[in-house]
């Protein structure tokens, strides 16, 4: 987890993986990978959020939630 930011993927939206690779590029600060042909999420580069909100967009409905932890709240 970032110290600022934490992005969590809910992994139970994502039943079609057809399109990972296609999701976790869409993050212009690399915060996803694929694991074990899943997406993940990059601990160390979480602070780099720039809450651009495409991963919102990009993976399927509900799946990517980006917490501010230095306001205590979800965007
Ligand atoms: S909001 Fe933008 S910068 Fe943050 S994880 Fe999603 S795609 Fe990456």
């Amino acid at each position: 987890m970032g110290e600022f930011i934490e992005v969590k993927i809910d992994l139970s939206e994502c039943t079609d993986m057809s399109d990972v690779d296609k999701w976790v590029q869409v993050c212009p600060v690399n915060i996803f990978k694929v694991e074990d042909n899943q997406p993940a999420v990059i601990e160390e580069n979480e602070d780099e959020c720039t809450l651009c909100m495409l991963c919102v967009e990009a993976f399927p409905h509900d799946a990517v939630t980006i917490h501010k932890l230095y306001e205590n709240g979800m965007i």
